[in-house]
This record gives structure tokens, sequence and C-alpha cells, in this order.
């Protein structure tokens, strides 16, 4: 049978950390599975359902890279993929369990009957055995047992039963959602029984837990997908972090791709225990990624943080910039950061505010310009025939190699650490190493 997952957000919030885990995992489980990955908007709750919302979670998938098979802006067999627009269907399956006296009206709302002694346990392929019985359904005053609202007065669908109207229509064969949930499943198991129908199987994610150990929330940073992208982190790194929260792709492989992912990923591997959502491993996972990017594509990633700092970025050459990211090598987290301590290639505006020269003893500052001359006159403007003229000059006067390369690594970037100082030098070209050396009265 052909494996159909689904993901069923309520557009009444941004695509947050903990949704984008339960979409991914279904979308892990449907591409391993070759089956169907579907999008549900579960917008019955009126009042705080919005279009904007439905769209941010729909790009924020999309930016995550979890491609859904059917939904509402796509359509499919099982459709429609909104839950305002199956009210109908709603009220005919309230009416038919109205009809067996399995239902029943009261002030305007449609109640299930819940008896007593109903056998509710599953197996969960995460949790294990649940073992339950329509005896713990109780109302919380009476202690009597608490009958189930299926459409309310307004004649809206409660959560627990159009989902298990909409699940078991909609073919799915893997309900796989946060463990929040698990409370909600006899609830659920209870309809599908009145109705007749064969349950899905169902896979509860363990929760997410910030490294205080509380449950993931505000405090704890970022919680949107968004702003993770507005941060600097790559789609990939964001996916590849959330695929790691609760689930292992085994002999530590923590660095994969989705095609990896999906080829690695089991349902049965996936940890009870809480995750925990530690932001120095997303950093890790993040800058393995930027690595591994060819220069072009990481040039288009960090292209618009450079453009946020104010700079030129037009101004100059793909190749150019390209080259200059090449030269980073492995340096910054995000591509924010990478984009800061790059910036000195994109102008020189930065590096004035950052040195000013105020601290080149004057004692140094005649020999300094005997070397920057020598290296200007450089026939071959290449690295290492710079660093060789550079090497031949300190030898010859006697001099410490520290003391002239620090001045030019300042001059050129404002900054104590940067890539071989030579190979900046060689790619900011003769004229702008110049124009720098100048503006400092060091040429
Ligand atoms: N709309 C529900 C939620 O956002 C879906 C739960 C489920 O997957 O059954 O929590």
């Amino acid at each position: 049978m052909e494996t159909r997952a689904r993901f069923a957000p309520s557009p009444t919030g941004a695509l947050h950390i903990g949704g984008g885990h339960t979409a991914l995992f279904n979308w892990l489980w449907a591409r391993r599975t070759g089956g169907k990955f579907i999008l549900r908007i579960e917008d019955t709750d009126r009042a705080r359902s919005t279009a904007e919302y439905e769209e941010t979670i729909m790009s924020g998938m999309t930016w995550l890279g979890l491609d859904w098979d059917e939904g509402p802006d796509k359509g499919g067999p099982r459709g429609p993929y909104r839950q305002s627009e199956r009210l109908d269907l709603y009220r005919e399956h309230a009416e038919r369990l109205t009809a067996e006296g399995k239902a029943y009206r009261a002030e305007g709302a449609i109640l299930f009957r819940v008896l007593p002694d109903v056998d509710l346990s599953f197996d969960d392929i995460v949790y294990g055995r649940i073992e339950t019985k329509s005896d713990g359904l109780k109302d919380r005053e009476s202690e009597g047992l608490k009958d189930i609202v299926l459409i309310k007065s307004d004649g809206m669908p409660t959560y627990n039963y159009a989902v298990v109207i909409d699940d078991h229509l909609m073919e799915i064969t893997h309900v796989i959602r946060g463990e929040d949930h698990i409370s909600n499943t006899p609830k659920q198991l209870l309809l599908y029984g009145a109705f007749g129908w064969k349950p899905p199987r169902f896979a509860h994610l363990p929760m997410i837990l910030g490294k205080d150990k509380k449950k993931l929330s505000k405090r704890h940073g970022a919680t949107s997908v968004y702003e993770f992208r507005d941060m600097g982190y790559m789609p990939d790194s964001v996916f590849n972090f959330l695929a790691l929260l609760g689930w292992s792709a085994g002999e530590d492989r923590e660095i994969f791709d989705r095609r990896e992912a999906s080829a690695l990923f089991e349902l049965s591997r996936v940890t009870r225990k809480p995750a925990v959502f530690d932001p120095d491993k997303l950093n890790f996972i993040n800058q393995e990624h930027l690595k591994r990017l060819d220069p072009m594509a990481r040039l288009e990633l960090v292209k618009p943080f450079w453009r946020e700092l104010g700079l030129p970025v037009g101004g100059h050459d793909d190749a150019y910039l390209a080259g200059a990211l090449t030269l980073m090598g492995g340096r910054g987290q995000t591509a924010k950061e990478l984009a800061g301590f790059s910036d000195y290639y994109v102008s020189f505006e930065p590096v004035k505010e950052r040195w000013t020269a105020e601290g080149v003893p004057d004692g140094l500052r005649p020999g300094l310009r005997e070397f920057f001359a020598a290296l200007l006159a450089e026939p071959e403007w290449a690295a290492e025939k710079l660093e060789a003229r550079a090497r031949a000059w300190v030898e010859e006067k006697g001099a410490k190699m520290k003391d002239y390369a620090m001045t030019l690594r300042f001059a050129l970037t404002g900054m104590k650490v940067s890539p071989g100082i030579f190979e900046v030098a060689a790619l900011l070209g003769r004229g702008e190493v110049r124009r720098r050396l100048e503006f400092y009265g060091l040429c």
C-alpha cells in the first residue's frame, strides 16, 4: 500500500520549529517509502486563521525544501485540502452518526455519545503500546463520561472530529505529529470505530526542548523558520538540524542533504526522548554546509547580507566576489557572519571605520613606506610573488615580518585576523591596495 502522510497545520501563525519538524518527518517518511506527502490546512478556527499565515507556512515549507504532492494550491484526488472547504463532508458524516444513534443534537451542536468500556489501545510506531479505554474520557467536573463534540453550534467541526474524517477520506496511512497529540488519539480512535473505519498508523514525535530543558518557546530566541533564514542559516542546514531532533542517521553521521536523509530515514528509529534544540549544533551544521557549497552558490547566499550592511555589491563582478569567498575558506558559521567577516572585499569604508592607523609607531612608518613601495613595485601581482618579495625585503633589513604583514592586514581589512594577507592583496588588486595604503599615509 502506498504511504500517504500529511502535515496539517492551522494557519494561525508562521511555520515554527515544531511545525517545521513535524512537516519534515512526514516528508521524509513519504519520500523514504515512495509515497505521497499531503498538505492539509486546518483552518476551522475562523477568527485566528488567515490567508497570509497559510501563505507563510507554505513558503516556509518550500524554503525548507519540503515539497508536497497534494494540497490547497496543487489540488489532488482527495481534496479539497482546506478544512473550511469541507464543511459539507463534516456535516454529512455527523448526520450519519446521528441517524445511527451514535451521536445526538444538543443546543445546536452535534455530540458523539461515549460508551464505557471501549478499548482504545493502539501501537504507536514511536511510543509503542498505549493502553486506554473510553472510560478514561471523563468529564472533569462530573467525573462521568464526557461526550465528544463533533460539530459546534456555529457549524464548525472540532479538531478531533474533522481530523478523523479528513485522514480517512484522504486515505492517510501514517499520522505523524507531535507527542502532544497522543492524548487526542483515543478520541479519534473512538470515532474511527464508530464509522467502522480502519485507523491509520500513528507515530508521535518527541517534544522539542530548549537547552534549559523547558518546552521550546520564544524565550529561547528564534522560533519561526523564517527567522533562521533572516539570520543567515541555509535551508539545507535547518533541514539537516531539524532531521536530527529525535532521529539519527546512524554511525555518528551528522551532515547530510535531503536526498541522503530520505534514503536513510526510519520512523521506527525515532526516539521518545525529548529532543534538545541546541543553537551551537545548528551553527556547526550550518558552517559545514556553507563550506561544502560551490563558490557561486555561496555568493548568492552572502550577497543579501552584504547589501544589508550597505555595501556596494553591484560594483564588483561575481567572479571577484566568489573568489573573495573562496579565500575566506570555512570561516563564518552563517552567511550573515561570513558577510561581516568579508566586508573589506566589497568596500574600503568598513575598514576605515575599524582602523585608523593612529597606533602605528612613528618609528616604524618610514620602514613601512619603503616596504609597501617595494611590494607595489612587484611586476607580477600574485600572492606568491608578493610574499617572496616581502620575505626578501624583511630579511635584507633584518626586520620582523610580523610588524609589516600585520600593518598590511589592518590597512587592507581593518581586522586582526584574515586569510593570508598576500592572497587578500592579490585579489584586491594593485590599484586598490595602493589606494588603501595611501589613505593611511603608508605609501
Ligand atoms: N492542526 C493540528 C495541529 O496543528 C493537526 C494535528 C494533527 O496532525 O493531527 O496541531
